[in-house]
């Protein structure tokens, strides 16, 4: 898992979602599996996590909290969510504010009652929001993921399937999204495929019975003793109903645009993308990185654990020793207890502490995957001098962040970014280290096997795959008529 969100000043991720339909299956629980679904694709967001269920052809229940997975939901509140299939969403806020109203699954009762989660950014919220308001429709977030549950829930369309494939092609941005109503879970990507979206099934060898299911990740299916299947396609449409699944393309021949960050960052590494292990996509990503910029050292150590796999990849290929240099403690996660001026300046040091026994006098190789900021770079660096360390190279396992992503993920704005306006060894300056070397964006398709006019490098090369992405404004947030619910049902 990227854990650099609460470890540093990373880019933060955005959404997960999953779906999940099993009427009549026994044994099997979808809140429960949506829970634990959930769980698994924690890192992808922090601020809330919500669950909508319900019996085929029943009411939509929701339950959805700020907090993390383990916060909002007890043995309780699982309990009371039965039903037959389901959806659940963890967020991380993008457009619209992290208030309780953001938080999804969200339930609409317009002309179809339908419960939505979303992973993505619309580069057309501003239009489509004002079309609908236009329309008198009202809203109760200030979330763009609201405008497609809007736009499904009041089409005229019979099924919800073509719903969405007539709205589909009026979205534009990214969205890998899951819609329930009540008698089917319908799971859509836009057409470039920028965020990831997987399909997986659990199988009983006894009984023949398969479940389907879809995921942000396929690390969510391995929880839940699932098997991944393949991801969804960029523009498909996969139903999951009583008659099984099914697909339909509604929009083909997109102009391919997959996150390479994913690849660096956000996807938890024991997840598989297009068919490939994070894990060792992310140590061949050290490899090349060793191969582009060797430097004579003693010692290979990690940003934990943003940086582990890459440093791993590296070391081998340098054939140098890898140790532990920092010691990371993990139940830093959200403080909201400040340090107070005396701790301040030993702040980093709640989350890492180094090892001067592994450290001092050693020429070190220090690997990351990414800078953003850099507001706590030159910190870690200042503490491994303190700690004894004769040389300070810096690897970081990606390119240099100079533009924002307007996709879904906050990556802040592009004067925040060390890099921006800047070269190399400026941000090495300012930093405090020996040397600093970045993957080449050549480097990361060749370790991602991937080719470059599929993918979407936008917040390093400043090519954005969409037109028009950068006078879209970015981050959107809705008027709002506020219209607070702890838990909703709709019939
Ligand atoms: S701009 Fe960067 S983070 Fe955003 S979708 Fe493109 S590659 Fe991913």
């Amino acid at each position: 898992m990227s854990t650099a969100l609460h470890d540093r000043d990373g880019p933060r991720d955005e959404c997960g979602v999953f779906g999940i339909f099993a009427p009549g299956v026994p044994g099997v629980e979808v809140a429960r599996l949506t829970y634990f679904a959930l769980y698994a694709l924690q890192h992808r967001g922090q601020e809330s996590a919500g669950i909508a269920v319900a019996p085929l052809h029943g009411s939509i229940w929701c339950t959805r909290e700020q907090g993390l997975v383990s916060q909002v939901f007890s043995e309780h509140t699982l309990r009371s969510l039965v039903g037959d299939l389901a959806i659940g969403h963890v967020r991380y806020s993008t457009t619209g504010s992290s208030e309780w109203e953001n938080a999804q699954p969200i339930v609409r009762d317009d002309r179809r009652a339908l419960a939505l989660a979303h992973n993505g950014n619309l580069i057309n919220a501003v239009e489509l929001h004002r079309e609908l308001r236009g329309r008198h429709v009202p809203f109760r977030s200030t979330s763009d993921s609201e405008i497609i549950a809007a736009l499904l829930a009041t089409h005229p369309a019979d099924s919800l399937e073509q719903a969405v494939a007539e709205v589909l092609p009026r979205l534009r941005g990214a969205f890998s999204t899951v819609v329930m109503t009540e008698d089917r879970v319908v799971a859509f990507r836009d057409p470039h495929g920028l965020r990831p979206l997987a399909l997986g099934v659990i199988e009983d060898p006894e009984t023949g019975v398969a479940v389907h299911c879809v995921a942000s990740e396929s690390c969510a299916f391995d929880l839940i003793g699932a098997r991944y299947l393949r991801d969804v396609e960029p523009g498909e449409v996969v139903t999951l109903d009583a008659d099984g699944l099914h697909s339909r393309m509604a929009a083909a021949g997109g102009r391919r645009a997959f996150c390479v960050f994913e690849y660096i960052y956000f996807a938890r590494p024991d997840s598989l993308m297009n068919g490939q292990r994070l894990q060792v996509m992310r140590a061949r990503m050290g490899e090349i990185l060793w191969r582009e910029a060797p430097v004579d050292a003693d010692l290979v150590i990690a940003i934990p654990d943003s940086g582990n796999a890459a440093a791993r990849g590296l070391a081998r290929a340098a054939g140098l020793p890898q140790d532990d240099g920092f010691i990371k403690n993990r139940y830093v996660a959200r403080t909201f207890i400040q340090p107070g001026q005396q701790l301040r300046r030993h702040g980093l040091r709640l989350k890492f502490n180094p090892l001067p026994e592994v450290v001092a006098g050693k020429r070190l190789v220090v690997v990351d995957d990414s800078i953003v900021r850099g507001n706590t770079m030159p910190q870690i660096v200042a503490m491994l001098r303190d700690a004894g360390a004769a040389e300070i190279h810096l690897r970081i396992s990606s390119p240099p962040i100079k533009h924002p992503c307007h996709y879904g993920i906050d990556m802040s704005a592009r004067e925040e970014m060390i890099a921006h306006g800047r070269s190399v060894d400026e941000v090495r300056r300012l930093i405090g280290a020996d040397s600093l070397a970045y993957l080449s964006l050549d480097g990361v398709y060749e370790a991602v096997s991937g080719r470059r006019e599929r993918h979407c490098d936008a917040c390093f090369s400043g090519d954005y795959p969409l037109a028009g992405t950068e006078g879209s404004g970015g981050k959107f947030a809705l008027e709002r008529a506020p219209l607070p619910l702890v838990s909703s049902a709709v019939s």
